[in-house]
């Protein structure tokens, strides 16, 4: 029986019959994978260590034409403490739920599996306040994504912004924008711009660095949101579950 071996991180699952999961594995080499777990609820399934939300382990499966089905997996993370602080599942749920999005069948991508990877230990396993290590994501999963925020430049004329005293962010627009041209953004400070001109030049294994104020956090958030909004849709599931941390 044809067998394949992946590392893999689960960012979704849904329930069916009465102790089968369907999952979502996120594989750095293969990108997204929906594969059943079967029986995986049951309390003496060899699946039940693996088949929950966030786990990141060596997955067995077996491939039959379209369907793959989970045999096995060798966990060797269960970002545990993710579960026992409701802010820290729900950014690692944010962060899951945001590469579901984006993620396509048989397409490798490293960076992003790097990001999530470090973002969920930092989450699991530092004092790092779970909104700055959400912050920081949005910002590099945006980037990511080819929707890097201007944030040195109007987005709208291109000016150099830096001295400006009056600005403000437009989603719509891709960034900043200066008083000057039209927009339909919100003012936003020249300190939560630096703030994030400097997130965006730290490494996936230097986000724990990011240490924000209060302030500055209850600005940036919105303003991520509104730009993850306009990348993905409103109804996306990730987007939505922003509003509960914030
Ligand atoms: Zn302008």
């Amino acid at each position: 029986m044809p067998t394949e071996l992946t590392q893999a991180i689960v960012t979704g699952y849904t329930d069916y019959r009465d102790d089968d999961r369907m999952l979502t594995l996120f594989s750095a080499e293969r990108g997204r994978i929906d594969c059943k777990a079967r029986s995986c609820r049951r309390p003496t399934s060899k699946l039940l260590s693996c088949a929950q939300p966030f786990v990141f382990g060596e997955f067995e499966l077996f491939v039959n034409n379209d369907r793959v089905t989970v045999n096995g997996c060798d966990v060797r993370e269960t970002f545990y403490p993710l579960r026992e602080d409701a802010d820290r599942f729900i950014a690692a749920s944010v962060c899951t739920q945001l590469v579901n999005s984006v993620i396509q069948k048989e397409s490798s991508d490293e960076p992003l599996f790097s990001l999530l990877y470090h973002t969920l230990s930092f989450l699991a396993y530092t004092d790092s306040d779970p909104k700055d290590l959400l912050i920081a994501f949005l910002l590099h999963y945006l980037d990511h994504a080819g929707y890097r925020p201007s944030l040195t430049r109007c987005a709208v004329c291109r000016r150099d912004i830096r001295s400006d005293a009056v600005l403000f962010y437009s989603a719509e627009a891709g960034g900043a924008v200066c008083a000057g041209c039209p927009h339909g953004g919100k003012p936003v400070s020249k300190l939560a711009l630096e703030a994030m001109r400097r997130i965006l030049l730290l490494q996936d294994d230097e986000l724990k660095r990011v240490v924000l104020k209060e302030g500055l956090r209850a600005e940036l958030l919105p303003i991520l949101k509104s730009s993850c909004a306009q990348m993905l849709g409103e109804n996306d599931k990730g987007i939505a579950l922003i509003e509960q941390i914030a």
